[in-house]
């Protein structure tokens, strides 16, 4: 495939933008190569400034899970934009889906909008030292929580992929109050809270991990976190910007049936607008402004536009459950074609999936957290990702990150991908 416009469209956008994108992860940089250019999507495909078509395994980093412009929730956004575009003032709609996300997620009766997966979770750890009166949090080495000071701190997602996941910036006195786990390692959290006794207000996690590759829970883990919380008072954090409304509608909390204080969403839930959320019991969601104490905020929080999007998105997710369902089995025929196609060619792998996340680690050994995650063969995965996009397939240009499956896939689609996957194994 010719991707020439793309890359003269990106020699102008360097001049004026750094490093010609608006976020690093769109970069090639780690794998090398000029970014793709798109003009227009549907379903599951991407049409680039080229006229290539390509089956999308990104889909915005997950927002899309029915596909690209999806009727209802394009018809939701030019219906609303008609009536005005930002009001500054309350609507009706932002409590229609507030009621609904309530509705659809455990242990939450009050919810707050924000414009981003970064706001919701720099939010709600400002609401937990709020509600604590503590300053210390707990995160895991290799999660990826926003670019908000405290969490750029061993982050995962763009932040490992360019080598700066403790970014300049980020000053000693922020730093020092973020005291880093390994994931999966109980025993860690244990000996940290043992040396901060008092100090801690939050523990905040991805209850899947999907910053470094996928990257599950292993039995007991999250269970143990939830103890350990209530033991100290320390409240426990989801972060389901990535896994809310994908794993299932009520996102880990149902799925793996552990509770967490406070919740934080993006991504789907704002249906490809920019909206964040993070929702939490009354008790401690009482404690925000102009309720309580501690203050947050945002000019085009509730934005109509991005209400409408979300709306309509996870109506369509609440009244048909089963696209749950359909989705994870899709995500399992790729998961054994891949599985099938990477040992017939004799390529050293080791995939994680749950539910619709799932990433090819070239390791050998079982990739369990960001050590394990890093360990991977990166030229081995460069080679693949440019296999994979001679073929039309569009991967996430880095190691760590997940595949965002969507609902808009067919089987056709998937067979297409294993087999593009097949004959790029054979130059790994
Ligand atoms: C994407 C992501 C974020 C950040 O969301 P933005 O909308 O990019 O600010 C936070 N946490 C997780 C788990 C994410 O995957």
């Amino acid at each position: 495939m010719i991707y020439k416009r793309s890359s003269e469209l990106f020699t102008a956008a360097q001049r004026v933008i750094p490093g010609g994108v608006n976020s690093p992860v769109r970069a090639f940089k780690a794998v090398g190569g000029d970014p793709i250019f798109v003009k227009e999507a549907k379903g599951a495909y991407l049409y680039d400034e080229d006229g290539n078509r390509l089956i999308d395994y990104i889909n915005s980093w997950g927002p899309m899970i029915l596909g690209h412009a999806h009727p209802p929730v394009v018809n939701a956004v030019i219906d609303k934009a008609k009536k005005g575009t930002s009001f500054g003032m309350p609507t009706e709609i932002e409590t229609q889906i507030a009621e609904l996300a309530v509705s659809m997620v455990p242990n939450i009766d009050k919810i707050r909008f924000v414009n981003s997966g970064t706001e919701a979770c720099m939010s709600a750890v400002r609401l937990a030292r709020g509600f604590t009166k503590k300053d210390k949090i707990i995160k895991f080495a290799g999660c990826y929580h926003g670019h908000s000071d405290s969490f750029l701190i061993q982050a995962g997602s763009g932040a490992v992929t360019f080598g700066s996941p403790n970014s300049p910036g980020v000053t000693e006195g922020t730093a020092k109050d973020t005291l880093l786990a390994r994931y999966n390692d109980l025993e860690h959290v244990k000996s940290i809270i043992k040396s901060n006794k008092g100090e801690i207000a939050c523990i905040i996690i991805e209850p899947v991990a999907g910053n470094m590759g996928c990257i599950p829970p292993v039995k007991g883990f999250l269970e143990g976190l939830r103890s350990l919380c209530d033991a100290h008072s320390i409240l426990l954090i989801f972060d389901e910007v990535m896994t809310g409304f994908r794993l299932a509608k009520g996102g880990v909390q149902e799925l793996l049936g552990v509770d967490a204080d406070i919740v934080t969403f993006g991504k789907v839930i704002g249906g490809g607008l920019p909206v964040g959320a993070f929702a939490a019991r009354e008790e401690i969601m009482n404690y925000l402004a102009p309720l309580g104490p501690v203050y947050q905020a945002g000019t085009l929080s509730g934005n109509p536009l991005a209400m409408a999007a979300g709306l309509a998105m996870l109506k369509e997710l609440n009244n048909n459950v089963t696209i749950f369902d359909s989705i994870n089995k899709k995500t399992e025929y790729l998961h054994q074609g891949i599985t099938k196609v990477l040992e017939d060619k004799k390529v050293v792998h080791t995939i994680n999936r749950i539910g619709s996340m799932i990433s090819v680690h070239f390791s050998e050994n079982p990739v369990v957290d960001f050590e394990s995650a890093a360990e991977a063969n990166n030229e081995t995965f460069k080679k693949f990702f440019h296999g994979m996009l001679d073929h039309g397939i569009y991967i996430a240009p880095s190691a760590f990150e997940t595949w965002f499956i969507t609902e808009a896939l067919s089987y056709d689609d998937l067979d297409e991908t294993i087999k593009a996957i097949s004959i790029t194994a054979e130059s790994l």
